[in-house]
C-alpha cells in the first residue's frame, strides 16, 4: 500500500534494536482517514475470502482489526493480555513472547467468541517475529476455527516472521514490508 509507505517514510521513527515508532498514526494517535483506508485496503484483499471474524491482540492490533471487520463487515475480537494462564477453563489461552519488552505474557480469549466454523482474519499492527500471530493461531487451534490469512498494517520483513509463516502456505499479506531499516533509511519490500 504506497500511502503506508509514504507514512512509514514521513512520520516513522527508527529506533535502536530494529523497532520502529509510528506513535504518529498508528499506535498512540491515530491518523482516522488513513486507519479507514487500511480497513478498505483489508476488505479489498480479503473480501472473497468468506472471513466471518477478524481478530487481534489488544491493544495496538484493536484500531486496525476494528477497521478491517467494519470494511468487512464482519466482528472483530481482540485476545485480551492476561498475566496467569487458564485457570477455569471458560477461556482459550496461548503464551506469546514480546519483542518489544523482551518477556512472555499469556493471551486468552473467552470460547463463547471463537468457535468451530468461525473463518477468522487475524490482523495486527505489526508483524516482526510472528509471535503474536503464532499465538493467535494457537487459539484458532483450540477452538477449532478456520484461518483465512494474516494481515499486518507493517512487516518488517528483516525478522523474517511473516516469510516463515509463508513457507507454511499461509496468506500473508502485509500492507507494507519494510526490508532493512537503519539511521541511514527505510527499504520496502516491492
Ligand atoms: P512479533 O510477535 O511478530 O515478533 O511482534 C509483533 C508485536 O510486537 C506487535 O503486536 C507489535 O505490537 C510489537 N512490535 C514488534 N515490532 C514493533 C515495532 O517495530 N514497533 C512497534 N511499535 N511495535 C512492534
Amino acid at each position: 500500500m504506497k500511502r503506508m509507505e509514504e507514512k512509514i517514510l514521513r512520520d516513522g521513527k527508527v529506533l535502536p534494536g530494529g523497532i520502529l515508532k509510528v506513535g504518529n498514526f498508528l499506535n498512540q494517535q491515530i491518523d482516522t482517514r488513513f486507519l479507514a483506508q487500511m480497513g478498505q485496503e483489508i476488505a479489498r484483499l480479503f473480501g472473497g475470502d468468506g472471513v466471518s471474524k477478524v481478530l487481534t491482540i489488544e491493544a495496538s492490533g484493536i484500531a486496525i482489526a476494528a477497521a478491517a471487520g467494519m470494511a468487512l463487515d464482519v466482528p472483530m475480537v481482540f485476545a485480551k493480555k492476561h498475566k496467569t494462564s487458564n485457570v477455569d477453563g471458560a477461556v482459550y489461552s496461548a503464551t506469546v513472547h514480546s519483542f518489544t519488552h523482551n518477556t512472555d505474557y499469556q493471551i486468552v480469549v473467552s470460547r463463547d467468541y471463537l468457535c468451530p466454523g468461525d473463518r477468522v482474519l487475524l490482523v495486527d499492527d505489526f508483524l516482526a517475529n510472528g509471535h503474536a500471530l503464532r499465538g493467535l493461531m494457537e487459539l484458532l487451534r483450540q477452538a477449532g476455527a478456520e484461518l483465512v490469512g494474516v494481515t499486518a498494517a507493517i512487516e518488517k520483513g528483516f525478522q523474517g516472521g511473516g516469510d516463515s509463516l509463508r513457507a507454511q502456505g499461509i496468506r500473508v499479506e502485509s500492507l507494507a514490508i519494510i526490508d532493512r531499516m537503519d539511521e541511514n533509511g527505510i527499504v520496502f519490500r516491492h
